[in-house]
C-alpha cells in the first residue's frame, strides 16, 4: 500500500509536468516492487507460525494462544490458508519429532495428508495431532489449571469426549483455579 501511495503521488508530481506517459510508466515499476514487499511480508508471518514448537515455548499463555489458533484452523481447514498453515505446522512438528508413530499421529497423518476424500475424516486425524500438542504441553506445566481447563473444553467440545473432559476437570480442580476458571470448571460441567 505504501509504495502504491508513494508511486501515485510521484506519479502525481510527474504528470504536473504534462508528462501522462511517464506517470503511468513510474507506477508500473513500482507496482512489482510494491507486490513483492507484500508478499514478503505476509510470508514472513506465516513462515513465523509455521516454525512454532509447542515444546519450545516458554509460557502457559503463550501455548494456550497457539493451541487456540491450532484448533480454530482445524476447524476451517477448508480454507486454503489455514491449510497450508496447518500443513507447515505439522511439517516442522514431523521433523523434529522423536516419538514413534504409534505415540504420535505426526507421521501417520505426513503420509495421509492428500488422500483425505471426507473433511470430517480428516478434522478428526487433525483433532487427535493437537490432542498430542496439548498432551505435550501439559507434561511441561502438569500443574497448569489453565492447560487442563483447554483440555477438558477441547474434549467436550471438539472431540466429544465426555468422560475424558470431566477427568481434566478434575485434575483442574486439585491445581488450586483462580476464580474465572472455577467459573468455567462449573460451566462446563
Ligand atoms: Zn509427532
Amino acid at each position: 500500500m505504501f509504495w502504491a501511495s508513494l508511486g501515485t503521488c510521484l506519479q502525481a508530481f510527474i504528470e504536473k509536468d504534462n508528462n501522462d506517459d511517464l506517470g503511468v510508466y513510474f507506477f508500473l515499476c513500482v507496482a512489482p516492487f510494491a507486490a513483492y514487499a507484500y508478499y514478503a511480508l505476509f510470508s514472513r508471518q506465516r513462515w513465523g507460525f509455521m516454525r512454532i514448537n509447542v515444546r519450545r515455548l516458554k509460557s502457559v499463555r503463550l501455548i494456550e494462544r497457539h493451541i487456540y489458533v491450532v484448533c480454530e484452523m482445524i476447524e476451517r481447514i477448508y480454507h486454503p490458508q489455514n491449510r497450508i498453515e496447518l500443513e507447515g505446522l505439522l511439517r516442522y512438528h514431523t521433523k523434529s519429532c522423536r516419538k514413534s508413530s504409534d505415540s504420535c499421529i505426526c507421521h501417520t497423518l505426513s503420509l495421509n495428508i492428500a488422500r483425505f476424500e471426507d473433511i470430517q475424516e480428516e478434522k478428526k486425524m487433525w483433532y487427535k495431532f493437537l490432542k498430542g500438542l496439548l498432551e505435550e504441553s501439559i507434561s511441561k506445566f502438569p500443574k497448569s489449571p489453565r492447560l487442563h481447563l483447554q483440555h477438558a473444553y477441547f474434549q467436550q467440545d471438539r472431540i466429544q469426549n465426555r468422560f475424558k473432559a470431566l477427568y481434566e476437570l478434575m485434575i483442574t480442580e486439585e491445581n488450586r483455579p483462580d476464580l474465572r476458571e472455577e467459573f468455567l470448571i462449573f460451566h462446563y460441567k
